[in-house]
C-alpha cells in the first residue's frame, strides 16, 4: 500500500474479549472524505491522540504509547480504549505501509458525532518528514510563558493538562512566535519560572552531570522519547532524575534537548538569543538508540 496509509476503526469497547478485530477496521483511501461535519474533533478538538514512530517496519514504543492513550481518555472522559483493538490496528497498518525508512503514525480517539452513539477513531500514516539535518544541527529555542503557575493540574483539571488533546491550536501558536522571535523552538514555562515542555517534545537537561526532566506532575505529557532516553542513559551508568527544574537551572544547564517521538533527539544550540552548549556526540549517540530500538 503506498503511502499515506488511511483506517477507520470501529472502537470496541475496553472489556469485549474480542480477538479479531480485522472486521472493525476500514482502509480507506486518504484522500476519501471520512469524517462527519458534526465530528467533535473538528468541531471541538474533542478528541486525543498519539504520534508513534515506524522505523524499517517497527512501531516504536508501542506500549508507552498505548497506555499514555488510555491516560488521556480517562482524564477527557472518553471511552476506556481497548488496547488489544490499537494493538492490532497498529499491526495491521505496519503489515501494509513501506518498511523502508521512517513514518509518522498517527493514532486517534475522538468523542465522535455530537449526540451519536460511539466515538470515531482513525489511524493515518505518512511518511516523516526528513529531520537528519536538526537531529545533527540542533535548534534554536526561546522560553515562552505557558500562562499557568505550577500546580494548575490540580487545580484545574478540566485545563486537560495531562492529555493528549486534539487541541493544538495553542501549541502551534507558540512555534509561530517562536519563529517570529527568530527560533524553531520553543521551551513553555510556568507564570512562577518553572520548565514544562515543549509544544510537541519533553525537556531534558543536563546539569552536574545528572540528566534531568521535569516531573510529569499532571502538567506536562509524560514523554514516551525521553523515557526511552532515560532508560538508555540509565543503562550506559548514568545518573536521571525526574524533578521540578527552574528556568535558571535550564541557562546553566550544560546541555539540553528537545526530544519527542518522530523528530527524536535535537540539542538546543542557543536559548532566548544566547548561544548554548551542546554534546553532539552523546545526540548522535541518543538517535542511534532511539532508532535502533527496531533491532
Ligand atoms: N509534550 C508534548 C506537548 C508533545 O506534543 C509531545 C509529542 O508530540 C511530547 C511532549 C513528547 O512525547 P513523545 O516523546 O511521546 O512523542
Amino acid at each position: 500500500m503506498p503511502l499515506p496509509f488511511t483506517l477507520l476503526i470501529d472502537p470496541v469497547p475496553a472489556e469485549s474479549a474480542q480477538i479479531d478485530f480485522a472486521d472493525t477496521f476500514h482502509e480507506i483511501e486518504s484522500a476519501a472524505p471520512a469524517l462527519r461535519v458534526a465530528e467533535l474533533s473538528t468541531q471541538r478538538g474533542d478528541g486525543i491522540f498519539e504520534t508513534l514512530a515506524v522505523v524499517g517496519g517497527h512501531p516504536q514504543e508501542l506500549e508507552p504509547h498505548i497506555s499514555r492513550l488510555a491516560n488521556s481518555a480517562e482524564i477527557c472522559e472518553l471511552p476506556v480504549p481497548n488496547a488489544a483493538q490499537w494493538r492490532a490496528a497498529i499491526a495491521y497498518a505496519v503489515a501494509r505501509v513501506p518498511h523502508d525508512g521512517e513514518l509518522a503514525l498517527k493514532i486517534v480517539l475522538s468523542r465522535g458525532v455530537e449526540h451519536g452513539p460511539a466515538p470515531t477513531a482513525w489511524l493515518h500514516a505518512t511518511r516523516a518528514p526528513d529531520h537528519k539535518a536538526v537531529r545533527q544541527n540542533g535548534v534554536r529555542v526561546v522560553t515562552l510563558d505557558r500562562g499557568y503557575p505550577r500546580g494548575v493540574a490540580e487545580r484545574a483539571p478540566w485545563l486537560l493538562m495531562g492529555a493528549k488533546t486534539l487541541s493544538y491550536a495553542v501549541n502551534m501558536a507558540a512555534l509561530r512566535e517562536a519563529r517570529r522571535r527568530g527560533a524553531d523552538d520553543t521551551i513553555f514555562l510556568t507564570t512562577d519560572g518553572f520548565v514544562m515542555e515543549g509544544p510537541t517534545s519533553s525537556v531534558i537537561i543536563r546539569a552536574g552531570g545528572v540528566f534531568i526532566t521535569p516531573a510529569p506532575s499532571g502538567a506536562i505529557l509524560h514523554g514516551t522519547t525521553q523515557q526511552s532516553v532515560f532508560e538508555f542513559l540509565e543503562a550506559e551508568g548514568e545518573r536521571t532524575e525526574y524533578r521540578d527544574v527552574t528556568v535558571d537551572e535550564l541557562r546553566r544547564a550544560d546541555a539540553a534537548w528537545l526530544v519527542s517521538s518522530v523528530r527524536l533527539a535535537v540539542s538546543v544550540t542557543e536559548l532566548d538569543g544566547q548561544p548554548f552548549p551542546t554534546d553532539q556526540p552523546l545526540t548522535r549517540a541518543l538517535n542511534a538508540h532511539l532508532l535502533g530500538r527496531a533491532a
